[in-house]
């Protein structure tokens, strides 16, 4: 039995359900709530984001982990509100995306877990709602200086608290690797670690390199365009055919962000996605079947292998 934090308080990791480990309610810029909340349409994010969760839920959408840190404009009481009313468990994140505050950068890791620990451990921005993961995040340009103390503290953070860690990389250039890389000199037990936006790359060797060291892989860009969801679709098979089907879990990285600014690209994103959080179970699932992989098999990825990866196991 592994008790996972979500936004409401914690829940048996066997309650987690068909999951979706990569997902956004609302991403921003930390502190734009706080000084120009009249920028973000807060209200509108969370009628829609309970709207679609709602709908979400009704086709057997049960938890989903929103992965914005505090850099990404993590906002834990609306996550709590539309959890609320929606009946989705929402699992909140601590750690670190692409925009690590700049006091961070080349400061002494340990100064910096004990930050994320507490928002696991005590709670966030005093709400007494938990991070349930730790999430890094580094891009095109690897580890470089700007990102090696927060990967570090996200590394140590996992080792003290014992929740897992979900990476977001870019995988076209195998980013991966020197995360992975990371965490093995922190000492890090890679099965307790998700390298996310692994499906970027159709490169199975690399895929398969990632897996054999014991990590997780997160396919957690749908439906994407370059590749299209069905070279992605394929890409699932062949790992299964070859073994690995019980390390990946899928997600969309959808967002149900709304602010002023971005209505033309809201529009466009539903638009490259009307099923958001559900394009996997309508879309990938069916034509993985199709392709011959058991429905057992299919329905593990977002279930028995999201519990598996929460318990250690
Ligand atoms: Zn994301």
């Amino acid at each position: 039995m592994t008790t996972v934090n979500t936004v409401l308080g914690t829940i048996d990791s066997s309650e987690l359900g068909y999951t979706l480990v990569h997902e956004h309610v609302l991403s921003t810029s930390a502190g734009l709530k706080e000084v120009y909340p009249e920028f973000i349409d807060r209200e509108g994010t969370a009628a829609s984001a309970t709207t679609h969760l709602k709908e979400s839920n009704s086709e057997g959408v049960s938890s989903i982990i929103d992965m914005a840190p505090f850099d990404l404009g993590r906002d834990v009481l609306l996550l709590k509100e539309v959890s609320k009313n929606s009946k989705v468990n929402i699992i909140t994140t601590t750690g670190s995306w692409l925009v690590p505050p700049r006091e961070f950068v080349g400061t002494n890791p340990d100064l910096i877990a004990p930050l994320y620990v507490r928002e696991v451990v005590e709670g966030i921005e005093g709400t007494g709602i938990k991070a349930g993961v730790i999430k890094l995040a580094t891009d095109k340009e690897g580890i470089t200086d700007r990102f090696e103390s927060v990967s570090r503290a996200v590394a140590r953070a996992q080792l003290e608290t014992g929740v897992p860690i979900l990476t977001h990389t870019f995988s076209p250039a195998f980013v991966g690797n020197e995360q992975v890389q990371i965490f093995k000199e922190e000492g890090v037990a890679l099965n307790r670690v998700c390298i996310g936006h692994s499906n970027d790359t159709t490169n199975v060797d690399y895929l398969k390199g990632l897996l054999d060291q014991g990590v997780w892989l997160g396919l957690d860009h749908f439906p994407g365009s370059d590749p299209d969801w069905e070279t992605r679709t394929l890409v699932i098979k062949q790992l299964i055919d070859q073994g690995y089907g019980n390390r990946i879990m899928l997600s969309h990285d959808f967002n149900m962000r709304q602010h002023r600014g971005n209505i033309e690209e809201r529009t466009a994103r539903w638009e490259r996605n009307p099923d958001g959080y559900l394009f996997i179970k309508r879309h990938v699932l069916p034509r993985l079947i199709e392709l011959g992989v058991s429905e057992k098999s299919a329905t593990a990825l977002n279930e028995e292998n999201v519990k598996r990866f929460f318990e250690g196991s």
